[in-house]
């Protein structure tokens, strides 16, 4: 972790738009592998031959002893789940994919939930309103504005439908380091004032994590795997960007 915030310079910028770019279309190879019977292990396995394949080194792989390139979290499990031959995709499912990768030692990460087939209307709008939080709070990510505010409008986006907003995992800062100062949260606790001030050329991860019920985790034996509590359905959405002076710049969306 580094210690503090870092303002990054335009040659900085641009090798994060590489890592970004690399993180986005892996993403959207992963997509396309989306199908029930496909293994967790399998999407693992592809995405990591694919970051490789373009030059980039996965970011999760042995971050803390996470032994996987991918987290793939599935219905109620909200984040951290790891890759595993005996998981199967299955009609009606949600799978919430979260991936990191580094290029040249600039590092980009991003999450998107994917539907398995058909899946209930009600689990469709989660997936949905959690994509539409990210980009609330992604406007409000622009020099002068705190992080308060990007907190505040994913919250309120998050509870005109009801929904719960996962407190315990919070976006980041990202850089040289995946996790960097500050956190992110997607709430507004009053214990945290506004935040810190908002600088053009900060970098961000900005990843809305919204359940159908609680915000409450459970943590699986693993050590890991992060569900709702009540094992109501949750999604996930994240990208990397950089703070502007009046939008932000998106890294990892392409
Ligand atoms: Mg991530
Ligand atoms: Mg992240």
């Amino acid at each position: 972790m580094a210690e503090r915030i870092t303002v990054k310079s335009q040659s900085q910028l641009e090798k994060m738009r590489v890592a970004g770019r690399l993180v986005g279309e892996t993403l959207n190879f992963v997509e396309t592998l989306i199908r029930p019977g496909i293994s967790t292990y399998e999407l693992d396995r592809e995405a990591e031959a694919f970051i490789r394949k373009h030059g980039g080194v996965p970011s999760f792989l042995g971050y803390n002893g996470f032994p996987a390139s991918l987290c793939t979290s599935i219905n109620e499990q909200v984040v951290h789940g790891i890759p595993s031959k005996k998981v199967k995709l299955r009609e009606g499912d949600i799978i919430s994919v979260d991936c990191g990768a580094i290029v040249d030692g600039w590092h980009g990460d991003a999450a998107r939930t994917f539907l398995v087939g058909e899946v209930a209307p009600e689990v469709k709008q989660l997936v949905e309103v959690t994509r539409e939080c990210f980009f609330k709070g992604a406007e409000q990510a622009v020099e002068g504005n705190h992080l308060i505010d990007i907190a505040r409008a994913v919250e309120q986006h998050a509870k005109a439908y009801g929904y719960g907003v996962i407190r315990e995992m919070v976006g980041h800062g990202i850089g040289t380091h995946m996790h960097e100062p500050p956190e992110v949260p997607n709430y507004v606790d009053p214990r945290m004032g506004k935040g810190v001030k908002l600088i053009e050329g900060m970098t961000l991860a900005v990843e809305p994590m919204i359940s159908l019920g609680t915000w409450k985790l459970v943590f699986a034996p693993d050590g890991w795997t992060a569900s709702t509590a009540d094992g109501s359905a949750a999604a996930h959405y994240e990208n990397t960007l950089i703070v502007g002076k009046n939008s932000s710049e998106l890294l990892t969306l392409v």
